[in-house]
């Protein structure tokens, strides 16, 4: 990630500022010393300013967040090739993680929160990097997730010792990690229409995981689908819900008074509706459960819930990149309008991630964004890809304008 280290200004022409107002045209921002001082209508001032940075046919946006991947795994519809994913060593794959990481920069994201593995392999992968700041997407993983012995959970992560109770096994889990991931219910059925599955831990237990993982200063994250998982989840003080199919309107209230965080990933089951054989039940289920989430999110947007955009990438027909412009467009079918929608993808991820100081354009915030060339309409016509500058083009738009006078370099 560069930041822009020097002073100056530049000229946009639209910006989706990751606050979820509506997208301001032909701009002016100031930059100082790497932070953003002041952004103002440019009224035309700045077209011959020299030193300017001309980006008037071009959309800034703070850099995307997916808050929930899984770095591990792919989302190709190739059984053996998925089967080798979930049951391989780091050496096979580092070089996967690798991948995608590229692939998440190329569609504009610059950070991902990761749900977990089986082997860890996310965190290591983050470990090693000797300086995770020159990393091109920021990662938070969790590590390993947490199980109840015998339900389900076992492709990210593992149960407690025996006789260790799930705040035991917090208080000692491995220090770097970046946030508690909890399992408290089972999949989405495909067969059945809003099946439940019983929560995996007690209220109790789950408390107390959670202030555990409080005072070590971790965040939790917690997988659950339906009334029941959801309400301890909630009750029990986690930071987000994730998935939450099926949770229902009270649920949605206690989240819009608690500010716990929703992040739905909705494009899961559009990506099962699309990859299982379209006459079969499961496909018709994936459609339907979709179809359900997205009247959640709906009524979760009125009621007030926080809404940070993930995706689950990694998860059939899930691929990591294209997913968050998947998901935007489902926010959006949803009732949210784009820089709605964009914000879940920043200024709520950025919050949820515990990144400082980015996520939004707005006065005090580091300069760092994505540029995109074209108005902010053609932004999902061309899902993302392509249409961002790349660190080089970045630069050599810079070079253009540095006929008149340099300065830094950004692109996020
Ligand atoms: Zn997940």
């Amino acid at each position: 990630m560069t930041v822009m280290t020097e002073s100056g200004f530049i000229h946009a022409g639209w910006i989706i500022d990751g606050t979820g107002g509506p997208v301001q045209q032909d701009m002016a921002v100031q930059i100082d010393k790497g932070f953003i001082r002041s952004v103002a209508v440019s009224q035309g001032y700045l077209v011959n300013k020299p030193g300017a940075v001309d980006l008037s046919d071009c959309t800034i946006l703070p850099g995307l967040v997916d808050a929930h991947v899984h770095l591990f795994m792919s989302g190709v519809n190739d059984p053996a090739l998925r089967a080798l994913q979930l049951n391989a060593d780091y050496n096979f794959i580092k070089p996967v993680i690798a991948k995608h990481l590229k692939q998440l920069h190329t569609y504009g994201v610059r950070a991902v929160r990761d749900g977990g593995d089986y082997g860890g392999y996310a965190l290591r992968y983050k470990n090693e990097c000797p300086d995770d700041t020159l990393c091109p997407v920021q990662i938070k993983t969790a590590g390993k997730a947490w199980r109840k012995p015998g339900r389900y959970g076992k492709l990210i992560g593992r149960p407690p010792a025996d006789g260790q109770t799930l705040a035991g096994a917090i208080k000692s889990q491995n220090i770097s990690a970046d946030h508690v991931k909890i399992v408290q219910s089972g999949l989405n059925s495909l067969s059945q229409f809003g099946r439940e599955t019983p929560p995996q831990f007690t209220l109790e237990e789950l408390s107390e995981a959670v202030s555990a993982a409080h005072k070590r200063g971790l965040k939790v994250m917690v997988h659950c689908n339906g009334e029941q998982p959801v309400k301890t989840a909630v009750q029990a003080g986690c930071d987000s819900v994730e998935h939450g199919f099926f949770m229902g309107t009270d649920n949605l209230k206690r989240m819009a008074d608690t500010g716990t965080v929703w992040v739905p990933t909705a494009v899961t089951m559009k990506a099962y509706a699309e990859h299982l054989n379209p006459d079969s039940t499961e496909a018709v289920m994936a459609r339907r459960n979709l179809d359900h989430q997205l009247e959640q999110i709906a009524e979760a947007k009125r009621l007030g819930v926080v809404i940070a955009l993930g995706t689950d990438a990694g998860s059939l027909g899930v691929h990591h990149g294209s997913a968050v412009f998947e998901e935007l467009k489902l926010l959006i079918s949803a009732g949210f309008t784009l820089p709605e929608a964009i914000q879940c993808a920043t200024g709520n991820g950025a919050g949820l991630l515990g990144i400082k100081r980015q996520g939004q354009i707005t006065k005090g915030m580091a300069a760092t964004f994505i540029i995109f060339k074209g108005s902010p309409e053609k932004l999902l016509q061309s899902s993302g890809k392509s249409g961002f500058l790349t660190e080089s083009q970045a630069i050599k738009k810079n070079r253009v304008s540095e006929t008149r006078k340099s300065h830094g370099i950004y692109n996020g």
